[in-house]
């Protein structure tokens, strides 16, 4: 494997030799908390190295210590991860909530100004707009219909320019697939840099990485994942991920080995097992998306379709898409005729589909925004965002397309027969 290039080849070896393990050709579980040193003088040097008490000598790398710090499992997997993303360094989270929050912990400070798009993911947005704005960390909202310009007007109005410490940006946007400009985002962080501050630009790349948008390639200084999606993709674990260079990742890892949220080695294990596969499966999902995303269009309980793949040239975004994606994704938001009744119905009625919050997966789940995983927003802010009561959103995962659209379109005309009773 030594000359593959692919990081669907490496994920099978990167970062593992089998004769450090009795020749077993995956990496082993090591369920240990803690690792023998050889001497004192050993256990020193790599406590020296893991406080950042000294520079590494060349080829030094910190040894072994506490699983909290560092465990085999965790090395090896956020090698393997960081090289989908081309990325320096990795530091693999308890959830993606973890990385979430452990970035923004360890680069804006009370005082500091965040300055973030809208939609989030609603964990994000309670973690903004409360945890951080309880603590002092002035925040400022933008969506997908500012233009650069209107939002350095915001940042510049609000008397704090020299305080913006970060641009968060989630893209597309959870649930409706709008889309924020990366690019734009990166040439409003570096107006707002100066010789003492840097501002960086966060990317949660959940929707649609690390396969179809690489934010690095667009400006991006971190880029975050909740890996219980697609990096996991069979919905049996809870992981998190962040990306990006050496320096930002060795400073997120000390935020990390003090708050302890790091995984579990077996999480690790199960999280290197799902990116054998990762490529094929996203790959499916989006074959299986565009081809339900075409039929739904036609059918006539369904009023609109946000898929990435259905737009045209005619489309304000499409551009963007072009750009910043190389596929329509997976994730499909669509209304239907009527309000929440009608939507319960076609929810209550599939069979092969789950209705389960949660995305990514090899099986398919539809899930209720408005009353699901978005029902903590202020209605006016919904409203604005699209979030109304017919709107279903669906994962779809790598079943047959032919039983996957069969299982939707039983359930659409459920509709019909509800309305006849
Ligand atoms: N970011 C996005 C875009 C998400 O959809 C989610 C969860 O749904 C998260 C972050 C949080 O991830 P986790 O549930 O793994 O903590």
């Amino acid at each position: 494997m030594k000359n593959a290039k692919h990081p669907e080849s490496l994920m099978m070896s990167h970062g593992y030799e089998p004769t450090w393990s009795e020749g077993s050709v995956k990496p082993p579980l090591f369920l240990t908390s803690t690792f023998v040193f050889n001497t004192a003088e050993e256990g020193k040097a790599h406590f020296e190295l893991a406080y950042g008490l000294r520079e590494p000598d060349t080829y030094e790398e910190c040894g072994l210590i506490y699983s909290r710090l560092n465990n085999p499992n965790l090395e090896i997997l956020e090698n393997r991860l960081s090289i989908w993303d081309d990325a320096e360094a990795c530091a693999v989270m308890q959830s993606g909530m973890a990385a979430v929050s452990t970035s923004l912990l360890t680069f804006v400070k009370p005082g500091d100004v965040l300055v973030y798009s809208r939609p989030t993911y609603g964990g994000t947005e309670h973690f903004i707009s409360h945890v951080l704005q309880d603590i002092g960390v002035h925040v400022i909202g933008f969506d997908a219909s500012h233009s650069e310009a209107q939002i350095a007007q915001m940042i510049d109005d609000s008397g704090l320019a020299h305080k913006v410490a970060m641009i968060y940006v989630e893209t597309p946007a959870n649930p409706t697939n709008s889309l924020i400009d990366i690019g734009m985002c990166k040439s409003l962080a570096q107006r707002y840099s100066n010789d003492e501050r840097q501002v960086l630009l966060a990317v949660d790349n959940t929707y649609m990485g690390p396969l179809w948008c690489k934010p690095m390639e667009h400006g991006a200084d971190l880029v975050l994942y909740s890996a219980t999606k697609y990096l996991g993709g069979h919905s049996d674990l809870i992981a998190g991920a962040i990306v990006g260079s050496t320096e930002l990742i060795t400073q997120i890892k000390g935020m990390r080995t003090f708050l302890g949220n790091m995984p579990s080695p077996h999480t690790c294990w199960l999280l290197m097992r799902s990116l054998e596969t990762l490529k094929i499966r996203m790959t499916q999902q989006a074959i299986n998306a565009a081809t339900i995303a075409e039929s739904l269009v036609k059918h006539p309980m369904v009023v609109s379709v946000n898929y990435l793949g259905l737009m045209t040239p005619t489309d304000r975004d499409y551009d963007l898409y072009k750009r910043q994606y190389s596929s329509g994704g997976a994730m499909i938001a669509f209304t239907v005729q009527g309000g929440e009744k009608e939507a319960f119905t076609v929810l209550n009625h599939l069979n092969l589909i789950k209705l389960a919050v949660s995305l990514g997966g090899t099986e398919s789940l539809a899930q209720h925004p408005a009353s699901m995983t978005h029902a903590g927003l202020d209605p006016d802010l919904k409203a604005d965002m699209g979030i109304g009561d017919n709107l279903i959103r669906l994962s779809i995962g790598i079943e047959n397309q032919e039983d996957l659209m069969a299982d939707i379109h039983q359930a659409l005309s459920a509709i019909n027969d509800a309305v006849l009773n």
